[in-house]
């Protein structure tokens, strides 16, 4: 906001003294707890997250450059609610929750008060989430991956490193007998807020993920997406990145839950 010069605060408070609020941990489900000031430089490179939540790994590259990655953060990522960010699109499709506190109003000096709350029902609007203005965002727990279930992500920019034209990420769970028990597809610029596309997703369960069913996964997708048009891409070029995507990250995380 501030390199953009969106935003011009009188005041700024700076979390990176915080240790709680740093570092990646197992959790004893086997899922991943992320402190909000963990940079996106250490999603890329942190091989508990490549082994835990690979979808992250994958997509962690595509955000901005190097020296942005290297001071941005997953908490700053997610409060900001940007539908062109990278991160809220991959962690609604792992099905994350955020952890929120905030100093108890009228209670107990140094009480804290703690919330959790599935991702999906953080984002509200555009760069509008559920975050009261005296609520921190502490930590992203992600749960743990099932047997036989494969994740991708794919995205368009005009230039490496530029914010994505649309962007796609999928987990796909597989049953005995390769049938799609479970799927989620989440899009980057696809409407006003990081949005999981749940019926398209809904359309692969309980059938073999064949290029028939993917195929008609992504026309569900692209036609139920909401994407803006702007000086950078009308509103009908980016739904058709939005179809050819969803099929290639789809059939990818198919072919990944399947080895
Ligand atoms: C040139 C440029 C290119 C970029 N390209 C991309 C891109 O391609 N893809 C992409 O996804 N992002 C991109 N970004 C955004 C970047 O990756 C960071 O997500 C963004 O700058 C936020 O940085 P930050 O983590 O330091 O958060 P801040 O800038 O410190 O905060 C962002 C917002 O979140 C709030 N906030 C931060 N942390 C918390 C917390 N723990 N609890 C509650 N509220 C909090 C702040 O008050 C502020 O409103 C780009 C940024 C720049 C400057």
């Amino acid at each position: 906001m501030l390199n953009f010069r969106l935003a011009a605060p009188e005041r700024l408070v700076d979390l990176n003294g915080i240790e709680a609020l740093a570092g990646v941990e197992e959790t004893e489900s086997g899922g991943l707890r992320l402190g909000a000031m963990v940079r996106v430089r250490q999603l890329e490179r942190d091989p508990l997250i490549a082994r835990r939540a690979p979808l992250l790994a994958e997509a962690a590259p595509f955000i901005a450059h190097p020296q942005i990655r290297s001071r941005g953060t997953v908490g700053g990522s997610v409060a900001h609610a940007d539908p062109a960010a990278e991160l809220p699109a991959v962690l609604l499709t792992l099905g994350a929750r955020v952890r929120i506190a905030r100093r108890s109003r009228g209670g107990e000096p140094g009480s804290r008060v703690e919330r959790t709350l599935d991702l999906d029902d953080f984002f509200l609007g555009p760069f509008f989430s559920a975050l009261e203005p005296d609520e921190l965002l502490t930590a992203i727990e992600v749960p743990p991956s099932a047997p036989a279930e494969g994740t991708a992500f794919d995205e368009v920019a005009r230039r490496r490193g530029d914010y994505a034209l649309a962007g796609v990420a999928a987990r796909v769970r597989l049953d005995s007998g390769g049938v799609c028990g479970e799927a989620a597809i989440s899009l980057v610029n696809g409407g006003s807020t990081p949005c999981l596309m749940r019926e398209a997703a809904r359309t692969l369960v309980g059938s073999e993920p064949t290029p028939e069913a993917i195929e008609a996964a992504a026309a569900a997708c692209a036609a139920t997406c909401d994407p803006a048009a702007d000086m950078h891409a009308s509103e009908a070029y980016r739904r058709h990145l939005v179809r050819t995507l969803t099929a290639r990250v789809v059939s990818r995380a198919a072919d990944r839950a399947r080895t």
